[in-house]
């Protein structure tokens, strides 16, 4: 797991997989349950989770994970942080931390903000970092004896993992990532035809998730993932719709403003960071009067991630994302629960080890300081 950083990540996962002394653990985004097909031909939006799962224990892991997992853990994270942030009356408005060019985007251009961010980790760092303390204590395995691969759509997972802060465990949390494409080319490379593989399920306990983590894939998912765990804690009730409709269609820019209990919560989601600045300068100017805003880098969020398949004619490009997206909410409606409290995973980590969300523990493990530094 110690392995030399001067080698790609596919080199260093190539390696990873022939050393018998190590055990391999592997976890993949929830955006590319809808795109990796597209390596292998299959329509955009064709859903294959399992197919993915069954070709990552052919080629040798260990342990199947799902990232989906970890996204319920931020959703329990940030909701609870955006609560505490109600409560304290602020600073307002919180945003969303998971995409790391976001996040380098604040650091560089305005340092004077970060305290706006949520201090959450992405659910890729949340990942490693259970895996490296929680599964490793639980198991009596020498964390310095895992490899953590993780399965992203963008490069900028790479820096991030590669983040000073990003070693709650005393070293690397996660080991390698590999875009969507570099999947696909390990899996060629293993000469695996993604259609012929059997579905299979992604192993316990971190392969349980429920429809919340799954939305982080799209824009929009990450706010409608943590309004629902912030509206069940508030009203004390289960939710009786699972979608923030208004979050789900329009442009680049989304606002709206959502009753939550007997609370009004002004919620804007964004992608492409153009779009933020005029927001981030009246933040300034003291001129915002917005609770919570998801940002995100990429055009439509993570199904439209720099690492994802190419899209080969421009022209096709939103009829494709499009597909991508359906899909993704269409995946959702077949999951059986959609807020993240109700994941039996979840509620295990904190009855075990964690003890409640931003509990001391949570901190340590999950959650950063933003430096302002870049
Ligand atoms: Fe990566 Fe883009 Fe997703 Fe941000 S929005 S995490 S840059 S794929």
């Amino acid at each position: 797991a110690g392995a030399a950083r001067d080698r790609s990540d596919l080199e260093r996962v190539k390696e990873a997989l022939e050393d018998d002394s190590i055990i391999k653990v592997v976890q993949s985004a929830p955006a590319m349950r809808v795109t990796l097909g597209e390596e292998f031909g299959m329509e955009p939006g064709t859903i294959v989770p399992g197919r993915m799962a069954s070709a990552f224990r052919k080629m040798g892991f260990d342990r199947v994970y799902d990232t989906c997992f970890a996204a319920d853990l931020t959703v329990m994270e940030e909701g609870h942080e955006f609560l505490e942030r109600m409560e304290k009356g602020g600073p307002f408005p919180m945003f969303t931390s998971c995409c790391p060019a976001w996040v380098f985007f604040m650091e560089k251009n305005y340092p004077d903000l970060v305290h706006h961010l949520s201090s959450c980790k992405s659910p890729q760092q949340m990942f490693g970092a259970v895996v490296k303390a929680y599964m490793a204590e639980k198991e009596g395995i020498d964390p310095a004896r895992i490899f953590m691969l993780s399965a992203m759509p963008c490069t900028a997972k790479k820096f991030e993992a590669a983040r000073s802060e990003m070693n709650s465990s005393g070293a690397r949390d996660v080991d390698a990532v590999l875009t969507t494409r570099e999947l696909a080319q390990l899996i060629k490379d293993r000469q695996l035809e993604l259609a012929d593989l059997p579905e299979e399920d992604f192993d316990i306990p971190f392969g349980e998730y429920t429809g919340a983590g799954a939305l982080f894939g799209t824009s929009g998912g990450v706010m409608e993932a943590a309004l629902r765990t912030v509206a069940k804690k508030l009203t004390g009730k289960p939710l009786k719709s699972i979608a923030f409709e208004p979050l789900r269609k329009g442009g680049a820019f989304r606002e709206a403003v959502i009753d939550i209990g007997n609370k009004k919560v002004k919620i804007a989601v964004v992608h492409g960071l153009k779009n933020i600045i005029p927001v981030l300068e009246e933040i300034r100017k003291g001129n915002s009067d917005y609770h919570f805003i998801e940002v995100m880098t990429c055009p439509d969020g993570c199904i439209g991630g720099g690492g994802q398949p190419r899209i080969p004619k421009r022209s096709l490009r939103q009829k494709t994302v499009r597909k991508r997206k359906e899909a993704l909410y269409f995946y959702e409606l077949g999951l059986p629960k959609i807020e993240a409290g109700d994941n039996p995973s979840i509620k295990a980590l904190y009855a075990e080890f964690l003890g409640r969300p931003l509990s001391e523990k949570s901190h340590e493990l999950l959650h950063v300081v933003h430096s302002g530094k870049g």
